[in-house]
């Protein structure tokens, strides 16, 4: 399938409000996409295996969304097929009094995935320049006064750009995706977790707090990945009101992105070839 529909290019025009967060893609129903999700993540694990086999290039994944879009969820089942040996899940929460205490790249850096690695981020860095911009957070992250001018978010697009090409300069390929819902759904959802006794424990009241600031929070997602989106690091608008959708296209965007590698297992030459066979018959021998 083709997914450059739903990339976005460096330095775009990107209008969120456009991009339908209802959009099923090719699909008409759920079960078909959730068919093609399994297959999806049979190739990922293929992929997955040449990916640490090779023990060059590493993988990081970021996703970022609303509150409710289906981070948890798509985590889970996208990645429900890797190996949990190459796999490194983090989750970005309020930092704490040790990370307020460096620069905000730097406890991403401490968890970036090993070669042979793929690495899943459950928001970012990029929080950054969304919530500390919506609730003025710049302050509490001890930034000197004189440090805070008008030019700090496009000064921190330009450090991430600029992070993230150092990544994939060193053979670390950093793929984002924004699970984009509409507002109508959010409510949804929020609704849900208050009515399913099983999803309480995920209703927290900071949500309709955040809620509030939904105008605000889309037009800083517009402007962050308008502005972040490069040819090394490219960001993905997820249309995520349907959640097997976005898992089914998250899925593939993300094998695609690895096939596109061309990984293959490391090849012995004929020396090794030779020793190898010297080692097989001596086992077949006994003597060893
Ligand atoms: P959740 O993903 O629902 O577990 O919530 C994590 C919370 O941490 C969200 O409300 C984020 O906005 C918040 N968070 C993540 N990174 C930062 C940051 N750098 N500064 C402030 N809050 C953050
Ligand atoms: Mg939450």
């Amino acid at each position: 399938m083709d997914i450059s529909k739903y990339k976005i290019g460096p330095q775009s025009d990107l209008k969120l409000s456009k991009i339908k967060t209802s959009d099923t893609g090719q699909f008409g129903e759920k079960d078909e996409a959730e068919k093609h999700l399994e297959e999806n993540i049979q190739r990922m694990a293929g992929l997955q295996s040449k990916l640490y086999a090779q023990n060059k290039y590493a993988f990081l994944f970021i996703i970022q969304a609303m509150d409710t879009a289906g981070k948890d969820g798509t985590i889970k089942h996208v990645m429900s097929g890797l190996n949990p040996q190459s796999t490194q899940v983090h989750s970005f929460k309020q930092p704490s009094p040790e990370e307020l205490d460096h620069d905000y790249l730097w406890r991403a850096m401490k968890c970036m995935p090993e070669r042979g690695c793929i690495g899943i981020f459950n928001r970012s860095y990029y929080e950054d320049v969304l919530v500390v911009r919506v609730h003025d957070l710049l302050k509490k992250q001890q930034i000197p006064d004189e440090l805070i001018t008008d030019n700090i978010w496009k000064d921190r697009y330009r450090q991430i750009n600029n992070f993230e090409r150092y990544l994939y300069e060193n053979g670390i390929i950093t793929v984002k995706f924004f699970l984009h819902i509409s507002k109508e759904e959010q409510k949804d959802r929020l609704i849900g977790r208050i009515d399913d006794k099983a999803k309480n424990w995920k209703f927290a009241s900071a949500d309709i707090q955040e809620r509030q600031y939904w105008d605000e929070y889309q037009r800083y997602y517009q402007e962050a990945i308008s502005e972040t989106s490069t040819r090394e690091a490219p960001w993905y608008v997820i249309p995520a009101d349907k959640k097997w959708f976005a898992r089914f296209l998250v899925s593939e965007i993300i094998a695609q992105s690895m096939d596109a590698l061309k990984l293959g297992y490391p090849l012995v030459d004929e020396a090794q070839k030779k020793i190898l066979m010297e080692f097989k018959q001596k086992l077949l021998n006994n003597e060893v």
